[in-house]
Order: structure tokens, then C-alpha cells, then sequence
């Protein structure tokens, strides 16, 4: 049965919709309808900003106590209906339902809480010299977000925000929307005061585009592509707004000729197919030492025979679809791009898997002798596609790594850590795991170059939504 959404969430309250147009949400496995949700206006838009603006003063100057006990609700509510959270994101994302339940609702469970228990443990408050410095809530936020981990791309924002004592806009994506009317649904469950909290969705360039221009929103907080964060930043500086871009990434995992290739291969290839290949980190350019070039790729092959795709829902496998036909279109065109230039497929193509005709399919695939310059190095493909760059020298392996717009994240496998952590520190982008250090939600997330501006998770997360005021005294 199809789910239908018609109202916005606007001032503490479901206001429905005033115009009749509808944006449709497709079940990535089937291909088939899965929900309908409203299609905002800009009036609409602006109103949910003025009930953010309003709500402000109120909301800002609440205790961080008050602030973290209404997050560790939110996190309590969610760990409840985490079972039916991730079916949906199962759904309209296409990630399997057991790694969407440990990623895309785990993570924001726990962002929650840390927020929770940030808010109530931060120093607000420090003397330097004559002066005392006090942090204070930026204002009024306009979080934008992609729907590639949905709701943990909007935990990122909202708890972290909403700890710091500022008031949200949400603008979900229109292409997985629905785990964003649960998590109201649950904001609205927890009793937030009218107004803190508000959500309108829509199109990027209609609603996106008003909550970003609108007078009374102080910051932008975004999640999605270069080219629309490119945008927003634009019309951001027209009234100076603080922004912070995640945008996009192409990171490179060097493999030194000494590292174990068994483990390096296989957590490398996982890593560029999790989410389908959908994840702005994924680690989606293999720098591998010519020396070793065989063996990798026999490495490679044999570990993405074990990545064939299956229904999220029903089937086994940790590869489902990808988001929608545009992606699945858009990322079969790259393969054949990659062939064109010259790249040796090795495995996979765009011949789609077999018995998956309905949903958005893609064979995952892996390119090798792959050339910087090429198109499939330099560009996000968000599909689950590798290349495996081959290098002769170490110090080329890090130039290749830095030979790219993007400074998102990226990996080094040596024999030692030591030696691993001796190349992480070559590389220019905002996170590196060595040997295959686990994802930290901790630590702070962001990228160099055109990967964005700012940082998410952790006290780096949660400071972004801060502003600093020095009072002087004698
Ligand atoms: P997108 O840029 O198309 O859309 C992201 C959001 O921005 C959506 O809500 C969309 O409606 C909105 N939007 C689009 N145009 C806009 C405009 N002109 N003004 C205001 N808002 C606008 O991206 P997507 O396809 O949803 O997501 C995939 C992209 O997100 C990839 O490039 C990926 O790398 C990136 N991403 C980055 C991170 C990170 O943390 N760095 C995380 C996840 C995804």
C-alpha cells in the first residue's frame, strides 16, 4: 500500500499542504510506488522559517539539560521504532534492511544521545585574560539533506543544532523522505516547544532555495552534491550566512607493496560497494603498486563475486539496489564511459544483474589499469564501481591520492601502522583509516578542496551551530 504524507510540519504542529502537487517516492528493489509526500511552496517555506525565527529566543535560552533530555528522547523513540525506520529506509534507499538498521538508524540513534550529553557536559563558558568568552546558538538553521544515509545526515544537523540552542528548517530530500516524517512524527511525540523544530519538503530549487534565502535563517547547514552546494553557498553570501558544506568525494585507498593484501582487497572493495557504492567516503579509487597489480585484482574479483545483488528486503546480500532509475542510468553510463577511455574491466559491466529486471540494479563492477585522468578516477560515480589505479613509487601513490578536486576521506594499508600513519598524513582530505580503522561517529566528519566547508559529529560537529562573544571586564 502505497504511504501518502500531505501536511508539513510547521510550528509545532502537521499543517497540510496547500498546493495539490505530490513528488513520488519509488521502492528501489520493485521499481514500484511507495509513497507520495507534498510538494512545498515557498510560502510555505517561509512560514516554517518565521515559526523557527519565533521560537528562537525561547529555545536559546533554555538549559542544556532541558535541551539534551527532549535529544535522549528522541533517541530512546527512535531506538523503539528502529525495526520500522530501517524497512523504510530499506525501502526507499535500497540498502539491505540489516545494515540499514545498524547504520542508517544506528548511527543516529547514538548521535542523538552524544548530542544529548554534549549539550550538557560543554564548557559554555572560559576566561581569556580581561575578557569572558561565551558561546551562543547561531540563530536560526536551514539543514538541507541527501538521501543517500538519510536519516543519519539529518541527525548529524538536528541534534547537534537543536543541543547548541539554535531553531531548524529541515528540508529533506525528495528522493527518500520518508524516514524524515517518522522522525517528526517522533519530535512531535516528544512535546519540542512549537517552532524549534520544523520540517517542509519539496524541491531543491523551490523550497531548498527559500529556506537558504529567507532574511531570518542565520546558517546553512548542507549535505548533497558539489553542484547544489555550489548554490546554496551563492545565495548564502548574499547576506553573509554561515554555511557548512558535506559535499561530495572520490577518496583513494593506497595499498603499500608490503601491506596484507587479503584483508587490504577485501575491506577495500566492501568499503566502495557499501550502500551500493552510494556513500560520499567511499573509498572508490584502489591505489595499487604495479608490483602487486595481479594479485590484487584476483583478490578483487573473488570478493566481488561475493557482493552479488538482492532484494534489501528479502535477500542475504550486503548489496541491494541503487536509489532510483536516474542513479541507475547515470552510473551504467560511467561504466561504459570508463570502457570508452580505455579502462580494463575485470570483473562486472553494464549488463544488469540477472533475475533483477524490476528494481534499480547495477552490476557491481571494477576497472583496472585505471588512469588518473581518466573520467571514472576523477568523477563521483555513487555506484558500486572500483577503480584500481596502479602505481610504481610511494610517493606517486600519495600524488595520485591528492590528484583530485575532492579531500572527503580515504585509507592507507601498510605492514605497520606506524608506517600507515607516516602516508595518512600525505594525504589532503578530512578523515583517512589506516589498515581499516573503523568509522568513528566521534570524530569529526568534512572534507577539503570542494568536499565542503565545516565539520559534522563530535564537539567539531556540534560547535558549527556555535557563535563566540568575548565580554571584556576589568
Ligand atoms: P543533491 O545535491 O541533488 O541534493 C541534496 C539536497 O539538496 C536535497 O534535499 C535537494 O532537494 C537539495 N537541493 C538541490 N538543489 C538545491 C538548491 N539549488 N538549493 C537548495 N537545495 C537544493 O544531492 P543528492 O543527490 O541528494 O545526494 C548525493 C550527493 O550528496 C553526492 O554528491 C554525495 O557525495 C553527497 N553527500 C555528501 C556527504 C558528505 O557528508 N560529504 C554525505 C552524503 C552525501
Amino acid at each position: 500500500m502505497t504511504i501518502v504524507r500531505d501536511s508539513f510540519y510547521i510550528n509545532g504542529e502537521w499543517v497540510k499542504a496547500t498546493s495539490n502537487d505530490t513528488l513520488e517516492v519509488t521502492t528501489s528493489g520493485t521499481g514500484e510506488l511507495y509513497a507520495t509526500i507534498p510538494a512545498g511552496t515557498v510560502d510555505e517555506a517561509n512560514l516554517a522559517v518565521e515559526a523557527a525565527a519565533s521560537a528562537f529566543t525561547t529555545w536559546s535560552n533554555t538549559s542544556p539539560k532541558e535541551r539534551g533530555e527532549y535529544l535522549m528522547r528522541i533517541s530512546e523513540t527512535l531506538a523503539e521504532r528502529s525495526d520500522e525506520i530501517a524497512l523504510v529506509i530499506a525501502n526507499e534507499v535500497g540498502m539491505p534492511l540489516k545494515l540499514a538498521k545498524g547504520i542508517q538508524v544506528g548511527l543516529p540513534i547514538k548521535t542523538f544521545s552524544d548530542n544529548a550529553q554534549r549539550a550538557m557536559d560543554y564548557v559554555w563558558e572560559e576566561e581569556v585574560g580581561n575578557s569572558t568568552l561565551v558561546r551562543e546558538p547561531v540563530g536560526v538553521v536551514a539543514a538541507i539533506t541527501p538521501w543517500n544515509y538519510p536519516l543519519h545526515q539529518i541527525a548529524n544537523k538536528i541534534a547537534a543544532s537543536l543541543a547548541a540552542g539554535c531553531t531548524v528548517v529541515l528540508k529533506p530530500s525528495e528522493v527518500a523522505p520518508i524516514n524524515a516524517f517518522l522522525l517528526t512524527d517522533i519530535v512531535d511525540e516528544v512535546g519540542l516547544p512549537a517552532g524549534v523544530f520544523n520540517m517542509v519538503t519539496g524541491l531543491g530549487h523551490v523550497v531548498g532555495e527559500a529556506i537558504v534565502a529567507h532574511p531570518k535563517t542565520d546558517m546553512v547547514s548542507f549535505t548533497g552534491s558539489t553542484r547544489a552546494g555550489k548554490r546554496v553557498m551563492q545565495l548564502a553570501a548574499e547576506m553573509i550566512k554561515r554555511v557548512s558544506l558535506e559535499l561530495g568525494g572520490k577518496s583513494a585507498n593506497i595499498i603499500l607493496e608490503d601491506a596484507d593484501l587479503s584483508k587490504a582487497v577485501a575491506d577495500g572493495v566492501f568499503k566502495a560497494y557499501l550502500n551500493s557504492g552510494q556513500t560520499c567516503s567511499a573509498l572508490t579509487r584502489m591505489v595499487a603498486p604495479r608490483s602487486r597489480l595481479s594479485e590484487i585484482e584476483d583478490i578483487a574479483v573473488a570478493t566481488s563475486a561475493s557482493f552479488m545483488p538482492a532484494d534489501p528486503i528479502s535477500g542475504s546480500s550486503l548489496l541491494g539496489p541503487l536509489v532510483s532509475a536516474a542513479e541507475q542510468q547515470r552510473v551504467r553510463d560511467y561504466i561504459t564511459k570508463g570502457i570508452d577511455e580505455g579502462a580494463r574491466i575485470i570483473t562486472g559491466g553494464v549488463t544488469p544483474p540477472e533475475g533483477l529486471e524490476k528494481g534499480y540494479y547495477v552490476t557491481p563492477t571494477i576497472f583496472s589499469d585505471v588512469r588518473n585522468d581518466m573520467t571514472i578516477a576523477q568523477e563521483e560515480i555513487f555506484g558500486p564501481v572500483l577503480s584500481i589505479i596502479p602505481y610504481d613509487t610511494e610517493e606517486e601513490a600519495v600524488t595520485i591520492a591528492n590528484d583530485s578536486i575532492y579531500g572527503l576521506d580515504g585509507g592507507v594499508w601498510a605492514s605497520t601502522d606506524e608506517k600507515a600513519f607516516e602516508v595518512a598524513r600525505k594525504i589532503r582530505t578530512g578523515r583517512v583509516e589506516i589498515n581499516g580503522g573503523a568509522f568513528n561517529i566521534f570524530a569529526p566528519f568534512g572534507g577539503y578542496k570542494q568536499s565542503g566547508i565545516g565539520r559534522e559529529l563530535g564537539e567539531y560537529g556540534f560547535e558549527e551551530f556555535l557563535e563566540v562573544k568575548a565580554i571584556q571586564h576589568n
